[in-house]
Order: C-alpha cells, then sequence, then structure tokens
C-alpha cells in the first residue's frame, strides 16, 4: 500500500534519512525502531508531506505521492498522528475533532461527521465526556485519544503513529496499543508506528524495521526482530549471553 523507494531526506546540509526503502502492505502494523535521532519522525513527516524528500519516491495505493501537498496527501488517504500530540489546547475536545474532518467541511457531511464523532466517543469514551472541555486540560494519555480520534475524522485507510506511547503510564501506554489492534482488525487500517518502546511495537506489529542514524538496518517481521541479538541488547533491553 505505501512504497518508499531510494528515500534522501536533508535538514539544510544534515542528511538525517539515507537511501531509506520500506513498504507497508493493506492492514499491516509495521513498527519503525529505533533511538533517539535516528530519523524516524522525518521519514514520517515527508509520508505526510510537511517534508520534502530530495531523492527516491513515495507511492501510496500506486499514485505518486512524492510531491503531493500535505493536504492532498490526507485526501489520498494517510493521516499522521503526531509525536507529543500537538492537539490544539484552548479548543474544545470536539472542535479539535470536528478540525480533524476539515478537509470534508461543506460536503454536506455534517450527519455524517457527528456520526463519525459518536464512534470516535464509542472508542474512547472519556472523550464524550469532556467533549466541552478544552483539549488543554486533558491528561497526557487523554490527549493521545483525542490526537488519534483526531486523525481518524480524516476517514484515513494509513496511519502514521508518532510514538503514541510516550510519556504516558505504562497501563495508559497498553491500552493505546490495544486501540491501535482494534483499529487493524476491526476498521482495517493499515498502520506505520514509530516507537522507541520496541517491546510494545513488536509485541503488535506483524513486521519491522530498525532505523540508525538516517538508514534501515534491519528489517523483519516481529518475531524474526524480537529474536535478533543486536535488537534485543539495543532495544529490548535485554542482557544477552556472550558466545
Ligand atoms: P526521536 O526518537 O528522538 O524523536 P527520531 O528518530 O524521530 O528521533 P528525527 O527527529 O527524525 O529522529 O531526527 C533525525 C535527525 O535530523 C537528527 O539528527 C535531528 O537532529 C535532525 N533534525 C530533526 N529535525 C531537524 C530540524 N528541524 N532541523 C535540523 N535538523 C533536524
Amino acid at each position: 500500500m505505501l512504497i518508499l523507494k531510494n528515500v534522501d531526506i536533508f535538514y539544510s546540509r544534515v542528511h538525517a534519512v539515507r537511501r531509506v526503502s520500506l513498504h507497508v502492505n493493506q492492514g499491516e502494523i509495521v513498527a519503525l525502531i529505533g533511538g533517539n535521532g535516528a530519523g524516524k519522525t522525518t521519514l514520517l513527516t515527508t509520508i505526510s508531506g510537511l517534508l520534502r524528500s530530495s531523492g527516491g519516491s513515495l507511492h501510496f495505493d500506486g499514485q505518486d505521492i512524492t510531491r503531493l501537498r500535505p493536504e492532498h496527501i490526507v485526501a489520498a488517504g494517510i493521516s499522521q498522528v503526531p509525536e507529543r500530540r500537538l492537539v490544539f489546547k484552548p479548543m474544545s475536545v470536539e472542535d479539535n475533532l470536528l478540525l480533524g474532518a476539515y478537509q470534508r467541511r461543506g460536503l454536506k457531511m455534517r450527519n455524517q461527521i457527528q456520526q463519525e464523532i459518536r464512534q470516535v466517543y464509542e472508542m474512547f469514551p472519556v472523550l464524550g465526556q469532556r467533549r466541552k472541555q478544552s483539549a488543554g486540560t486533558l491528561s497526557g494519555g487523554e490527549q493521545q485519544m483525542l490526537a488519534i480520534g483526531r486523525a481518524l475524522m480524516a476517514k484515513p485507510r494509513m496511519l502514521l503513529l508518532d510514538e503514541p506511547g510516550m510519556g504516558l503510564a505504562p497501563a495508559l501506554s497498553q491500552m493505546i496499543f490495544r486501540h491501535v489492534v482494534e483499529l487493524r482488525d476491526a476498521f482495517g487500517l493499515t498502520v506505520l508506528l514509530v516507537e522507541q518502546n520496541a517491546k510494545c511495537a513488536l509485541r503488535i506489529a506483524n513486521r519491522g524495521y530498525v532505523m540508525e542514524t538516517g538508514r534501515i538496518i534491519l528489517q523483519g517481521s516481529s518475531e524474526e526482530l524480537q529474536l535478533n541479538r543486536d535488537v534485543q541488547r539495543a532495544y529490548l533491553g535485554r542482557e544477552v549471553e556472550q558466545q
């Protein structure tokens, strides 16, 4: 569904992503793991069109999205949940959700959009209880739910999730990960998941890629990566016996 080929991304002279190729099949959760500064967020932000690659190509559902503007990438069916959630704090929960459907405004979709807001509240009941409350007063976990709900309001076929577990208590981040699985299983969503918490990410993903200093250094099924000694040592916090 998503195919990246030899993608290069620069910030002025900083070569943040180096000839990265990866793909995500329809209905998969694919984890992109790696340490600080590996280039994970840069890659996601380029897929959503907010950054431009300077080499290589990006295709989504057969369409070349390499040079598409962000709003056209959203319209094509890709929605990003940004790192640190970035909800609109002074606005109410419900207005944040409505903004997620901004592209579909004026399309005589009012009833449809209200119905979708109700579905978000069914998935995250706490958001329904706080619908009039300003988003900035929500807890970190609730803001993460809102950021996911807002992304869903664009009716995506693919979600790009940037560190959804960041800064959350373990039980809360488990709950967010369970919802990600539910989005794949119940709604057929395809997910590219960036996570520093490799253990949680590989537990729910079908496949994964490991990124270091701008490059993909390893790829495989979640089982293969979980059994890989380098991954265990570097990302799963396991002591590996010397051979
Ligand atoms: P983390 O897990 O810490 O968020 P990451 O894997 O998402 O890390 P990126 O944020 O994509 O990594 O950063 C990749 C590289 O690009 C880093 O060396 C970073 O310093 C650099 N970088 C990121 N944003 C900018 C920017 N706006 N200007 C210049 N360099 C940047």
